[in-house]
């Protein structure tokens, strides 16, 4: 099969949807691989790499979309790709098409046949390709928090590690998911004392395994959670309840009670946050202070390392991408309910029953 990857063209987004080394497996597998010049140069991966793991370079996105049978990207289309999108094309990348009814229509109206990663499944019930970007922001949690516990970034002047004789700062981290137990590793890591709080009697058993005491594990009562943030000198947000906006989980008032100079991360920012002082941030402006405390709440934490997320999306989906290359999107979704599930839209429908629903739209 022809493959081709543009250039991402959202502001910021230097991510790409193949690396060279998945462009080598494609190539090894008897599949011909275009890329648009420039596509990872920006996270140290130059055209050179990508004609030596096999790829044909091109020069602009338009031969791409003209020439190739499946797109593999990263961020969702924007106006301009999705107008370049043909009836028998795939289109392999995030969509996040609930809340985004132009795109729906503008994928619906192109003609193609659009796979969304975050929509894929897998035997336990999770969802793989979602999953790398919560490891990415979960340990990047920590090492943001970290940075803002120092004093020239508004914290309290806290090294979180300690020294011989000062005792390491506290850590509480809501949610134990894989933000959070991705959180609570580089936290102990940091020789942090750690905190996990969360409602699965399952999540605080595994952790419990885990850290074999080394991190305290809580059930997340309203009154837990208060009594954890009010001693941490570093809150991590890290709740998801699936389908819904987050639960908001530490009151502003609470907030209000915490010492100067604590730092809060709001990683479940992107679904709302789960604290009542949060409200979304950039990787340009990602802080500010409410009554003393310094809130990082960036949306899409993991483009600031954007090569690291890259090489591990690219792990979670070049399995999937190799299946709908050696067999064609129809058979490799029939051999695969995994993928299959990730089928959003397809010949002008929407094929996906949660998506549908949410847009108002027929089966
Ligand atoms: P997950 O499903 O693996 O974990 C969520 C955890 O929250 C679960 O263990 C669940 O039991 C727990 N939980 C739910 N309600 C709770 C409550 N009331 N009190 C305590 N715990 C509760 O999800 P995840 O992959 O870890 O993602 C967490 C959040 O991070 C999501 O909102 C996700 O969208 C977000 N996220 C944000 C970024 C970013 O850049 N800001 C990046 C990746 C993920």
């Amino acid at each position: 099969m022809r493959v081709g990857v543009p250039k991402e063209v959202k502001v910021h987004e230097y991510r790409v949807g193949l690396v060279p080394g998945s462009v080598r497996e494609l190539a090894l597998q008897g599949h011909e691989v275009l890329v648009e010049t420039n596509a990872g140069a920006a996270i140290g991966f130059p055209d050179a790499a990508y004609a030596a793991a096999g790829a044909r370079i091109v020069p602009d996105a338009a031969t791409v979309f003209a020439e190739a049978e499946l797109i593999v990207k990263v961020k969702e289309p924007q106006p301009v790709e999705w107008a370049q999108l043909r009836p028998g094309q795939v289109l392999f990348t995030y969509l996040h098409l609930a809340p985004d009814p132009a795109q729906t229509k503008g994928l619906m109206d192109s003609g193609c046949t659009a796979i969304a990663y975050e929509t894929v499944t897998d035997a336990a019930g999770g969802l793989p390709l979602l999953a790398p970007m919560s490891e990415v922001a979960g340990r990047m949690a920590v090492q943001v928090g970290a940075h803002c516990l120092e004093k020239e970034a508004g914290g309290a002047g806290i090294l979180l590690s300690g020294v011989p004789g000062v005792p390491p700062g506290r850590v509480a981290i809501i949610g134990g998911g894989v933000v959070g137990s991705n959180a609570a590793r580089i936290a102990n890591g940091m020789r942090a004392n750690v905190t996990v709080l969360d409602r699965s009697a399952r999540v605080l058993q595994a952790l419990d395994i885990e850290f074999n005491g080394l991190v305290d594990t809580v059930f997340a009562t309203r009154d837990a959670i208060e009594r954890a943030v009010l001693d941490a000198d570093l809150v991590i947000g890290a709740v998801l309840v699936p389908g819904a906006a987050a639960p908001r989980l530490v009151t502003r008032d609470t907030v209000a009670r915490m010492r100067p100079g604590s730092v809060m991360v709001d990683v479940a920012i992107d679904q709302g946050g789960c604290f009542e002082t949060s409200r979304p941030t950039t990787h340009a402006e990602p802080t500010y202070v409410v009554d003393g405390v310094v809130h990082y709440c960036v949306t899409n934490m993991p483009g600031a390392v954007a090569r690291t997320s890259a090489v591990a999306l690219n792990n979670a989906t070049l399995p999937f991408t190799l299946q709908i290359a050696d067999k064609g999107w129809r058979r490799a979704a029939a051999d695969n309910p995994h993928l299959a599930a990730g089928v959003n839209v397809h010949a002008g429908a929407v094929t996906h029953p949660a998506v549908a629903q949410a847009l108002g739209l027929p089966l």
